[in-house]
């Protein structure tokens, strides 16, 4: 018999206690300062360097809180490499927690992108935002395209930007095929995630909620997990009956 594939639909929630600050909670970087999102607004960034340059360094003050992995990103990777199950990961956080804490790339859809890189909008190359980073800390204040002379921007999905159709396809593919589904940190309010959350229950997988407040799908899970996350989720997976 197949392994039972386990999937992890993973929020915000989920890297809180990794110190990534939140955006729209209490103390959301964006409701303690509803301008900064203008900093990750495509047509914005596009057309002013100025908000390209706080843009970067609201970057560089999330990168210097040096953001470790946590013991539910562990808890995953422990899972990964029991062998008790496959493992997919669909994230809407861009953080790259879950690939810093061990698990490989190839098990993690990153539905916003990702902060780890950064793209340029002219000619598409890559690289890392480190190197990007510290040309600025070298006094570049929006560094431009070492290749083309474009603007660059990091690698994440900005409002006024489309999701990446393949990653999507990808994410329905494992919410249709996944035995059991982990809704972690995540307030399933937002597309696609809360489809996501609705595909799988339909197609018959046991959907686990994992988040300090209710969502619209409590009603539908098999079960409601209010706990910290940090704890709640180590110990649902150890518990996580062998194949
Ligand atoms: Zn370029």
């Amino acid at each position: 018999m197949a392994k039972p594939l386990v999937a992890f639909l993973t929020g915000a929630g989920i890297s809180t206690d990794s110190g990534i600050p939140d955006y729209r909670g209490p103390q959301g970087l964006w409701t303690r300062n509803p301008d900064y999102e203008k900093l990750v607004t495509y047509d914005y960034y596009m057309a002013d360097a100025d908000i390209r340059r706080r843009s970067w360094q609201m970057r560089r003050e999330v990168s210097e809180l040096r953001p470790q992995p946590n013991a539910a990103h562990k808890a995953i990777v422990t899972l990964a490499e029991s062998g008790k199950a496959a493992v997919r990961v669909v994230t809407q956080n861009v953080d790259g927690l879950h690939q810093a804490a061990g698990l490989d790339g190839r098990k993690v859809l990153e539905l916003h992108g990702t902060t780890r890189f950064v793209v340029c909008t002219s000619c598409g190359a890559r690289g890392p935002t480190n190197d990007v980073l510290a040309r600025i800390d070298a006094g570049e204040a929006d560094p431009p395209c070492t290749e083309c002379g474009g603007i660059l921007k990091t690698a994440t999905v900005m409002f006024g930007e489309a999701l990446d159709a393949g990653v999507l396809n990808g994410a329905a593919a494992i919410a249709k095929a996944c035995t059991v589904m982990f809704a972690v940190g995540t307030s399933l309010q937002v597309y696609p995630a809360a489809g996501l959350a609705a595909l799988a229950a339909d197609a018959g997988a046991r959907l686990v909620i994992v988040n300090a407040t209710p969502t619209p799908y409590d009603d539908i899970a098999d079960q409601v997990v209010r706990e910290p996350i940090g704890e709640a989720l180590p110990k649902l997976l150890r518990d996580l009956p062998a194949a």
